[in-house]
């Protein structure tokens, strides 16, 4: 329980770069082709992991 919880609906994502042509890299979770590129390191998503992963890390008000 601590009161800083409620800032955190503002979300300061630093997204990795698009990618410009394949290879893409995969998404972690359902291991579809994001669209990033191969190269990146750290966590890629799908677009549809990407938008879920928002909504459940969202401020659900
Ligand atoms: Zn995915």
């Amino acid at each position: 329980m601590s009161d800083t919880d409620h800032d955190y609906c503002l979300i300061d994502v630093s997204r990795p770069p698009k990618a410009d042509g394949p290879p893409y890299a995969e998404c972690v979770l359902c291991r579809e082709p994001t669209e990033y590129p191969e190269s990146y390191k750290g966590v890629t998503l799908c677009p549809v992991c990407e938008w879920r992963e928002a909504e459940r890390t969202s401020c659900s008000g």
